[in-house]
């Protein structure tokens, strides 16, 4: 049996911060860990510039809600789905990708948590576990899964390395660069074929 695990931001959909920074006009928020390298230190700035803008859970959701998935996505997880079991593993929370799940109709997604309280203001935040992406591929291989994973950025290089077989998708130059032994494409149509060539299985369509 085999799992397609993927990573969200940046291969379906925009990175949300800055998706979200861009709609709101909030300039603080386009900070990411390449800017303040200690995510805790990064998510606190982060929930404390939308305490300062007074913005709440819903507030924020019905700003995400406006946020497209990238052109094509939606047809590749169909695709892939018909194909594959999908996971989508994501550094991101299930609160801010549900409107963006929504869109794409769905799909299983194992991610982090925020903590709001009645008034729906953000209070804190839940990591699932550390190095979560790279866990996860263990736990399904530990379930006899044959795993294929693709991502576009350092945090998916682990997953990448522990997967079965790992694809860049829509990575930088410099990841692409560091990483060579992975191949890299950068539209939909190349990572079908690089899941299909990845596959072991002959595929029931
Ligand atoms: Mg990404």
């Amino acid at each position: 049996m085999e799992i397609a695990c993927l990573d969200l931001e940046g291969v379906l959909v925009p990175e949300i911060w800055i998706a979200f920074a861009e709609k709101t006009g909030i300039k603080e928020l386009r900070a990411t860990t390449r800017d303040i390298p200690d995510y805790d230190v990064l998510m606190k700035q982060r929930l404390r510039i939308l305490d300062e803008h007074n913005l709440g859970l819903p507030d924020i959701q019905a700003v995400i809600a406006e946020i497209k998935p990238l052109e094509g996505a939606k047809e590749f997880i169909d695709w892939l789905r018909e194909r594959f079991q999908v996971v989508i593993l994501s550094d991101t929370f299930y609160e801010f990708a549900q409107p963006l799940m929504r869109q794409l109709g769905f799909p299983a997604l194992l991610c982090h948590k925020l903590e709001t309280d009645e008034k729906g203001r953000v209070v804190n935040y839940k990591l699932r576990q550390a190095n979560p992406k790279r866990q996860s591929v263990l736990a399904f291989k530990s379930l006899y899964y044959r795993v294929i994973a693709a991502g576009d950025s350092y945090n998916d290089t682990t997953m990448l390395a522990e997967a079965d077989a790992g694809i860049l998708f829509h990575a930088p130059d410099n990841v692409i660069r560091e990483f060579p032994q992975f191949p890299a494409v950068q539209t939909f149509e190349d990572l079908k074929k690089e899941f299909l060539k990845a596959s072991v299985r002959e595929l029931i369509l």
